[in-house]
């Protein structure tokens, strides 16, 4: 039996029909997705994806910007392996711990910024990010400012799917379903050029921006009281938001601001974290000091699930020393089976150099290649950090004019990458990818082929359409 009848056992038919009719599918529409039937992925090996009818896939957004070492690495696959046989399950609760969790609390204290040498386990981003709600209220309270409550976050931000997670997060379409965000969480403009201005911007437009988007910060806290204010979040760069890459001149600005203010900053470093942006955690690339990071995805390269929240030392400090119990955690936080993982990737990551491999060889090669691809008559702006890439798609090159909203031109170019074999996001008219850590040069030049021949049969759709100017 060769692995392909052996993991998958029936006809796609079958599998799509079992799936439309018992599996409900997060962020899908159940309908539409039952009339079209799920796309079967069957295994992986590398940066491709297999799906049941044996089609090679080239997965150019790490599974969900997770699988940072790619597919099939032998040592993380070990390392579950003799951890579920050795203690598949212990908790952490009641003084007790187990040795994977501790090594992988030490060794995220190693690679981590100076400063942070605590975590607190979960098992996803979101949990992480409803840890970091609790964690900071309580860290004021136990300073003895109860009042100060409200975290201020960032329109079009992603912080996960929890209550707690889609609240900081500031995606209309979420909020609009059950009630949310939840009271003491309040949203400012994010950092994104284009949701301001058709045309790219002239010399030092984009510094100018930078610092002004910043200030809408300090606006926000001048309107609800300094005193109020307990935390300001964001991903270094937005991920699933659209891959919105601030100007340099943001994160300092923010930090100067929270800082002037005496308010928490936190990094959500579940996309940016483990190397994507070309350094340990998207921080050190826009060049700002976090007190808390929330972290998932990356740390154990998605083959199991494993969140958490490092904890600097001056939460860690009051915490720890004025403490008391704090009453929070979950039945998997430091779960052995994922810290072991966990351990097993991130000295995987140090072994290939994937930190380095990004930050001096593919990073610059995906710009340079993103560069190319901004002379393409669809493309508007190509925007990379480290190994995450945007493009936007206009309908004028020249004016920078957008697309109508509802030819929903992401979704079209989307649909062509589906039939080529390419797995590319669309987040309304940017085309993003956020490919393994491990793609090499050639893979790149392979997937910049496939994207541009995407782009042409966009290209030909719109001619055809007449949504072009
Ligand atoms: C994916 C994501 C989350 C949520 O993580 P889950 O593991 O899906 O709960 C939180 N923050 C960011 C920035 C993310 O990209």
């Amino acid at each position: 039996m060769n692995t392909t009848t052996r993991t998958t056992g029936r006809t796609t038919q079958e599998w799509q029909a079992a799936d439309a009719a018992h599996f409900l599918h997060p962020f899908t529409d159940f309908q539409s997705l039952a009339k079209k039937g799920a796309r079967i992925i069957t295994r992986a090996e590398n940066i491709y994806l297999w799906d049941s009818d044996g089609r090679r896939i080239l997965d150019a957004m790490s599974g969900l910007w997770c699988v940072n070492v790619g597919y099939g690495q032998r040592a993380l696959i070990d390392a579950a392996t003799r951890q579920l046989e050795q203690l598949p399950f212990y908790n952490a609760f009641f003084q007790t711990a187990t040795p994977p969790a501790i090594e992988l609390a030490e060794l995220l204290a190693e690679v981590a910024p100076p400063g942070f040498q605590h975590v607190f386990f979960t098992g996803s981003g979101s949990e992480g990010n409803d840890t970091i709600v609790r964690m900071v209220r309580r860290y004021w309270d136990l300073l003895g400012q109860p009042q100060r409550q409200v975290i201020v976050s960032r329109r079009n931000a992603y912080h996960g799917s929890t209550m707690a997670g889609a609240s900081l997060g500031g995606m209309e379409g979420m909020h609009a379903q059950g009630g949310l965000p939840i009271p003491g969480i309040v949203h400012i403009g994010q950092p994104y050029w284009h949701e301001h201005h058709d045309a790219p911007p002239g010399p030092g437009q984009l510094e100018a921006f930078g610092i002004e988007a910043a200030r809408w910060l300090e606006d926000k806290i001048a309107e609800l009281g300094a005193e109020n204010v307990a935390a300001f979040i964001g991903e270094p760069v937005q991920g699933a938001g659209g891959v919105i890459i601030p100007p340099a001149s943001y994160w300092p600005e923010i930090e100067r601001i929270c800082r002037r203010h005496g308010i928490l900053i936190v990094s959500d470093e579940v996309i940016c974290g483990f190397g994507r942006t070309g350094r340990w955690f998207g921080c050190e690339t826009m060049g700002f000091a976090p007190d808390l990071m929330t972290f998932a995805k990356g740390v154990t390269s998605g083959y199991v699930p494993l969140g958490g929240v490092l904890v600097g030392e001056r939460v860690a400090k009051v915490l720890i020393e004025r403490g008391g119990e704090f009453a929070h955690g979950y039945t998997y936080s430091g779960h052995p089976v994922a810290c072991a993982v966990g351990v097993a990737n991130l000295r995987l990551i140090r072994e290939l150099g994937l930190v380095g491999h990004v930050h001096d060889d593919v990073g610059p090669y995906l710009a340079a290649t993103w560069r190319e691809l901004a002379r393409h008559p669809l493309v508007g702006s190509a925007e990379t950090c480290g190994l995450m890439g945007a493009l936007r798609l206009v309908r004028d090159q020249a004016s920078g004019e957008p697309f109508p909203a509802e030819v929903e031109i992401g979704m079209v170019c989307r649909g062509h990458c589906f039939r080529e074999g390419l797995i590319m996001r669309a987040v309304g008219d940017r085309m993003i990818v956020a490919p393994p850590l491990v793609i090499t040069r050639a893979q790149i030049d392979e997937m910049a082929a496939l994207v541009t021949r995407c782009l042409d049969l966009t290209l030909a759709d719109a001619r055809r359409e007449g949504w072009l100017r």
